[in-house]
């Protein structure tokens, strides 16, 4: 093995065969599949089963993988072929990851090399290559502040819309950073182990506000004969979350963030205040004039958009779904995932609290790294210079791809 790789190799080996790391044992660990990333083979180990979480703790320090998972799903014989596991149920589990949130760092610090031609750019990775419309991308990710923000923002708007609107208590939900740029959020309770992918995707939707009906057409014919509201918006829910950002929204509202949703609409902006106090508030839609449906639907959408909670959807709906076991290293950045209380979601600093390695010094040269905060210590930018780094920031620049091991 390369000596860099060898370098982060030994670290991961400290980690898992020290006594003294923390890892939690994921409930019912008998009835999942486990799975690890072989470190020099680069080959996933699949459809592993453990009495208990020493057992796997003793292969972990045996093996010492890049990345350790488990499924979500609890089976019979979690160690058979898929279609002989015997699905019992599983965790209902969300994944928000900086990768698929536009941000305002626009991802400035991402590289991405197209594999088949050599294209590359700077930015959000693309999906086809612009040269040989190929789909097959390297790509040179950052954990960025921003980035990770961004996700923070995300999560909280998932755990408000769990907690308010589905009734799952703070308690419940099992909040984690992912050890990259992001959060998992579980829900182990028993009420949506049976949940099918079908019942899973309906809570996506809800969610990501997919399929919002606002405007009600049936009262459209009503109205006619001046008997109901054709749009209306009631107090809980989506509702509650489209009166309450389009008052937000239209507080601080420009003419420019207007246009940015198509209004032209100059009776807006004029009659700010009544809108807030007559229309949304009193209910009272139809009551300004020149502010009718079109302008509601136009507002409505544009605050779907800011309340929803930008999550991957392939991986709540997946039953079968494999995810990042807590406590372990991530393999592109030696940080760990952890878990912290909900309620603390806004002060946990993952650049402290997922920091798996707190000892010592190594010499590395960094080819580019941008300024970047660990264990409370700011470090870098550095471009092409040899630096004494704490082992867990040298770590992360092998890891991504930014560093190498100084002789
Ligand atoms: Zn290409
Ligand atoms: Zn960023």
């Amino acid at each position: 093995m390369e000596a860099s790789r060898e370098f982060v190799y030994q670290k991961f080996c400290e980690y898992y065969r020290d006594p003294a790391t923390i890892i939690p044992s994921p409930i019912i660990p008998n009835q999942r599949e486990f799975a690890y990333l072989l470190f020099k083979e680069r080959f996933m180990v699949r459809h592993k089963r453990f009495e208990g979480i020493r057992n796997l703790r003793s292969v972990l320090s045996e093996t010492v993988p890049s990345d350790v998972y488990h499924s979500c799903a609890y089976y019979e014989n979690p160690d058979f072929d898929m279609d002989k596991k015997g699905w019992l149920g599983a965790d209902l589990v969300f994944d928000i990851d900086a990768d698929h949130i536009p941000t305002t760092c626009d991802k400035i610090h991402d590289e991405f090399t197209c594999v088949k031609c050599g294209f590359s750019g700077k930015g959000l990775l693309l999906e086809v290559c612009p040269a040989c419309e190929a789909t097959k991308f390297e790509a040179k990710t950052w954990p960025c502040e921003i980035c990770i923000k961004s996700a923070r923002d995300e999560t909280a708007k998932l755990i408000d819309m769990l907690t308010n609107d589905f009734g799952f208590s703070l308690d419940e939900l099992h909040v984690f950073f992912s050890g990259h740029r992001g959060y998992h959020v579980h829900v182990e309770d028993e009420a949506v182990r049976s949940l099918d992918a079908m019942a899973r995707k309906e809570i996506v939707d809800y969610v990501t506000g997919l399929g919002i009906v606002i405007l009600d057409k049936d009262a459209r014919r009503k109205i006619k004969k001046g008997t109901a509201k054709k749009f209306n918006l009631n107090n809980f829910g989506w509702n509650k979350r489209l009166k309450n950002g389009m008052e937000t929204f239209l507080q601080t509202a420009t003419k420019e963030d207007l246009k940015s949703i198509d209004l032209r609409n100059n009776s807006v902006l004029e009659n700010r205040d009544t809108i807030i106090k007559r229309c949304i508030n009193a209910g009272l839609w139809d009551s300004v004039d020149g502010v009718k449906d079109q302008t509601w639907l136009k507002l409505a959408e544009h605050v779907r958009e800011l309340q929803a909670a930008n999550i991957d959807t392939v991986v709540t709906t997946d039953i079968h779904r494999l995810i990042r076991m807590n406590g372990t290293l991530h393999g592109k950045t030696g940080l760990k995932k952890v878990e912290f209380p909900a309620k603390n979601l806004q002060d946990f600093d993952p650049f402290i609290g997922a920091v798996a390695f707190k000892k010592g010094n190594a010499k590395v040269l960094v080819s580019d790294a941008p300024e970047f905060k660990l264990s409370g210590e700011t470090l870098g930018p550095y471009k092409n210079q040899t630096v004494e780094l704490p082992v867990a920031a040298a770590v992360m620049l092998i890891c991504k791809g930014r560093a190498k091991v100084a002789n």
